[in-house]
C-alpha cells in the first residue's frame, strides 16, 4: 500500500499524541467538549490571497457575521488547505495578516483594531524626513500632475542617432503582490502608452 507523507504524519502524530495523552492520565472528554465551542464552528471561512509577496499563497478568512464595520470583525486567517499553491501552509507574514487590522491585548482579553494602522496616504516631501497625512484627491491629483509633467518634459521621438523610440526613460512602474493578472495588463498597457521602459513587479527582485 501506497502511503503518503501527509498520511504517514497524521497517523504517527495521532498515535504518539494517543500514548502520550493515555500515559499522562488526561480525561479526554472536557477536551472533547471544548472542541464543539471553537470560536470558528459554524463560520463559512471566505477564500482569498495572501496580500504579502509573490508566491501568492491562500487564505481563508473566518470573520464574525453581523459585527460592526469599525470594531474587530476576523477570528482567524490560515492557510488554505485547498489551495494548490501553499496546501494550507502559510509563513509567519501569512500567518500574522490578520494582525494588519486587529490585535489581541492581553491586558484586556480582547481583540481591538490595531492603533498602529494606517489607515490614510502619508506624503514625505523630497528632502524631509517627516511624513504629512494628506487627502486621497490631494494625494491621486499630485501624482498624476508629477506624471504628466515628467512625460511632457522627458519624452524621447527620436533617439541621438535619429532612430524612432517614443519612450520616457525619466518614469518606472513597480508592480506589487496584490496586484491580479488583469490589472497588471492594464497597468503593463497604460505604462507603455506613457511610454515607459522600466516596467518592474516586486515578485522579481
Ligand atoms: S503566506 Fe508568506 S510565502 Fe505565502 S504569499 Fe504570504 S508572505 Fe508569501
Amino acid at each position: 500500500m501506497k502511503v503518503t507523507r501527509r498520511q504517514f504524519l497524521k497517523v504517527t502524530g495521532a498515535t504518539a499524541a494517543s500514548f502520550a495523552v493515555v500515559e499522562l492520565g488526561f480525561d479526554m472528554s472536557a477536551t472533547a467538549s471544548g472542541v464543539k465551542g471553537l470560536r470558528t464552528k459554524g463560520i463559512k471561512p471566505v477564500p482569498t490571497i495572501c496580500p504579502f509577496c509573490g508566491a501568492g499563497c491562500g487564505l481563508v478568512v473566518y470573520a464574525r457575521e453581523n459585527a460592526p464595520a469599525d470594531g474587530p470583525q476576523i477570528l482567524s486567517i490560515q492557510g488554505d488547505p485547498d489551495n494548490p499553491i501553499n496546501r494550507g501552509g502559510a509563513c509567519s507574514k501569512g500567518s500574522a495578516l490578520m494582525n494588519l487590522r486587529e490585535i489581541y491585548n492581553p491586558d484586556t482579553g480582547e481583540q481591538e483594531i490595531n492603533p498602529k494602522r494606517i489607515t490614510k496616504p502619508r506624503y514625505r516631501a523630497p528632502g524631509s524626513d517627516k511624513w504629512e497625512e494628506k487627502d486621497w484627491d490631494w494625494m491621486l491629483s499630485t501624482i498624476a500632475k508629477r506624471i504628466k509633467d515628467t512625460r511632457d518634459n522627458y519624452f524621447e521621438h527620436k533617439d541621438s542617432n535619429g532612430i524612432i523610440v517614443n519612450r520616457c526613460e525619466k518614469l518606472a512602474s513597480m508592480g506589487g503582490a496584490a496586484l491580479d493578472n488583469e490589472e497588471l495588463h492594464l497597468i503593463s498597457k497604460m505604462n507603455r502608452a506613457l511610454g515607459m521602459t522600466y516596467i518592474e513587479h516586486q515578485a522579481r527582485i
